[in-house]
């Protein structure tokens, strides 16, 4: 979705700070800002900012792919694949969705439980 601006894209563009910890051609990784565990990182698509997941289209499949990838690679490289982490995609208002720019939390570090952790 063209055209479609929040927060994140200002990370993006490197005009507020974040605690960028990941990054390759199409996604960026940084820490949360209000983190809900250990380690909470949110992976998002440096290119195509689509606002919720019922926005994609079968063409981002890629793209989703490479943002569960890029978790997956960065949760090896940290050591901590091995214990377990969780990833999450909210959309929209009843799972609290709250930056219009899709991303996926990545959170670890201590056993995350059922639900709790950004599970709601
Ligand atoms: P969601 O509720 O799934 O839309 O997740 C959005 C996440 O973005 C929340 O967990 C926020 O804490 C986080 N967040 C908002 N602004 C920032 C920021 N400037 N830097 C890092 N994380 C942020």
């Amino acid at each position: 979705m063209a055209g479609n601006d929040t927060i994140f894209g200002k990370i993006i563009r490197r005009e507020i700070p974040a605690d960028i910890v990941y990054e390759n051609d199409e996604v960026l990784a940084f820490r949360d800002i209000a983190p809900q565990a250990p380690v909470h990182v949110l992976f998002i698509p440096k290119h195509d900012p689509i606002a919720t997941l019922d926005d994609l289209q079968p063409g981002d499949a890629a793209l989703v792919g490479k943002l569960v990838l890029a978790a997956a690679d960065y949760a090896r490289r940290e050591g901590f694949a091995e214990n377990g982490y969780r990833v999450v995609m909210n959309c929209r208002d009843d799972a609290g969705q709250t930056v219009f720019h899709i991303h996926l939390h990545l959170l670890a570090g201590a056993p995350l439980g059922h639900f709790g952790a950004l599970g709601r």
